[in-house]
């Protein structure tokens, strides 16, 4: 059960609710947020909701049978909006699009990127200065210092920046230069990030885990909630399976799933969903299609010598006529 609280409440009344909540045998746990004020009750047990209700303090009551439970859309129908500022928003109706290289490499790659997102009117950069790489003798990113250099160049053109961050320590560091922190395949089960990132007021992106279901997408997004923080979204990207012919499996699947499942914005990453540059843009457009509230995916300016996954990358006369057929795409779904 999820009770949404007065964010007044008196301390003796929020006391009274905790204690009925106790009495009916759950268990609860309350969660404050940057928006609001929650209970969260944990138990199997039937009871008149209304007894609960009725208590002062009490501004709405849900019974959620899910197990993950502010996230799931069995409590709240409205859509989240995750505004970031300057008009850009993300998950109220419109179709967001984000773009970069895989890895962050250089001012003048970093500024040729921006020229090409601002000329077709993307607004949220993404590119990575940590980088999880299967090898260690991979490139790993410029660090904290070419995210310093990205935030200026990117703030003076107006755009936004989603990047990865890898590990708590990096969370403080990172935090002035970054709008969404995103959360690697790799680490979709860090539970200790996900707790941190539930206590900063950003916009955080939780990819799913590379072979991980669904369910533990929504839980890993429950834990960030529970902690404190509902700037939330999710990333569809492609799942392993026995499958050779592409890198990873783009569950197309998910896309309608999770949109049901949960009120959090659904991103698609068909870059890392097929891993293989020429059908990146069918599968962008199919996720459009399937419903997704915005794409995410990779572009360079000359992806054969991209530091990091230039077979799966764009380049921008693709990434141009991609927008376009996105657009078109989109248009498409909203006259449905
Ligand atoms: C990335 O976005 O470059 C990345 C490493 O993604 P993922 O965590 O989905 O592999
Ligand atoms: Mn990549």
């Amino acid at each position: 059960m999820i009770i949404q609280l007065d964010p007044n409440i008196a301390a003796a009344d929020k006391e009274a609710i905790v204690g009925n909540v106790k009495s009916l045998g759950y268990k609860a746990t309350e969660v404050k947020t940057q928006e609001k004020l929650y209970i969260i009750g944990i138990g199997k047990k039937d009871f008149d909701i209304r007894l609960l209700g009725q208590m002062k303090g009490i501004e709405d009551i849900h019974r959620v049978s899910d197990d993950y439970k502010l996230v799931s859309r069995k409590w709240k129908v409205e859509r989240t909006h995750i505004d970031l500022g300057d008009q850009v928003i993300i998950g109220n109706g419109s179709l967001s699009l984000m773009a970069g290289p895989c890895s962050i490499e250089d001012e003048g790659q970093v500024q040729q990127t921006i020229d090409h997102l601002v000329k077709h009117g993307i607004r949220i950069m993404r590119g990575g200065v940590f980088k999880p790489r299967s090898s260690p003798y991979a490139f790993r990113g410029l660090g904290i210092d070419g995210l310093k250099m990205w935030y200026t160049l990117a703030r003076k053109a107006g755009i936004k920046i989603i990047t990865e961050v890898m590990q708590v320590s990096q969370i403080a560091e990172m935090y002035d230069y970054v709008d969404v922190f995103q959360v690697g395949a790799r680490n979709t089960q860090n539970f200790n990030l996900l707790d941190e990132l539930g206590k900063v007021d950003k916009a955080i992106m939780i990819k799913r885990g590379i072979s991980g279901t669904i369910e533990e997408l929504l839980y890993s997004a429950e834990y960030v909630f529970a902690a404190g923080n509902e700037k939330l979204m999710l990333c569809e990207r492609g799942i392993r399976t026995y499958e050779k012919a592409s890198r990873n499996t783009m569950d197309l699947n998910a896309i309608p799933i999770l949109k049901e499942k949960t009120h959090l914005p659904v991103i698609a990453d068909p870059s890392h969903g097929i891993g293989i540059r020429e059908y990146v843009d069918p599968i962008a457009l199919a996720a459009v299609i399937a419903g997704a509230d915005g794409v995410i995916y990779e572009t360079h300016q000359k992806p054969e010598e991209a530091a990091s996954d230039g077979q799966q990358t764009l380049d921008f006369e693709e990434s141009a006529r991609l927008i376009d057929k996105l657009k078109k795409v989109y248009a498409l779904r909203e006259s449905f």
